[in-house]
């Protein structure tokens, strides 16, 4: 019995979890870091299926709490029943909602992608903008979602900052915030430009397929030298 009740305590043991004596300053290390990226995420890119902005726009709306991949399966026939925003905008709610149920949060996706639409059509002739300045004008879009846009379907430069991308910047040591915009303009600096959205891309695929939340894998990570943070989680 004590042997079981020991065995059950080790169990429950949490994740041994170092904050590492890593002193190298962002400036310093982000150099390297960059050439890791490339070295193993070298096609990094938008896991979303669009052909133009509209589409990327309103994929990007279903995939909050939804996987890409359950995303690029409804919007095939999403995108052939809905081809302009005029469309959005003028659709029963009801059949865009059912349109989208396997998203998740359909009533308040379909409600979103159509007030946005609507937008679009009032405003901008229907087109999606091209700025970050008018994107985050349109009901619901924040930074992360105007620079998805703009780095994606545009090729304007952005640092998009979701769970992921903020939680491996945090580890690594680039930046000490918790807040994404905050985030973004701590990376801005560090990174060049040209670099913002394939960086992004990077950060967020090694948080999926590494540096996960909850037990990252510390002894496979290429970036172990460079990192602040490193979990013993077996
Ligand atoms: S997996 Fe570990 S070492 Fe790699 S970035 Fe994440 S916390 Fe750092």
């Amino acid at each position: 019995m004590i042997m079981a009740a020991q065995r059950t305590e080790k169990c429950k043991r949490p994740p041994v979890t170092l904050r590492s004596a890593n002193t190298i300053a962002p400036a310093d290390k982000i150099g390297p870091i960059l050439q890791i990226l490339d070295q193993y995420y070298p096609t990094a890119h938008c896991t979303l299926d669009f052909t133009n902005p509209l589409e990327l726009l309103v994929a990007t709306v279903l995939s909050a709490q939804c996987t890409d991949a359950r995303v690029n399966q409804v919007t095939p026939a999403l995108f052939r029943k809905y081809p302009s925003a005029a469309h959005y905008a003028r659709a029963s709610l009801e059949e865009l909602e059912k349109d989208i149920y396997a998203t998740g949060f359909f009533r308040q996706k379909a409600k979103s992608i159509q007030g946005i639409c609507q937008v679009l059509v009032a405003q901008y002739r229907g087109e999606v903008p091209a700025s970050l300045q008018e994107l985050v004008k349109l009901p619901g879009i924040g930074r992360k979602t105007a620079n998805v846009i703009l780095g994606n379907a545009f090729g304007i430069p952005g640092i998009m900052v979701d769970t992921h991308l903020g939680r491996v910047a945090q580890r690594l040591g680039l930046t000490k915030e918790r807040d994404p915009v905050k985030i973004e303009f701590d990376l801005m600096p560090l990174v060049p430009p040209e670099r913002w959205t394939k960086f992004s891309h990077q950060l967020i695929w090694h948080g999926r397929q590494i540096c996960a939340a909850r037990k990252p894998r510390c002894l496979d990570c290429p970036l172990f030298p460079y990192c602040d943070f490193v979990s013993l989680a077996t």
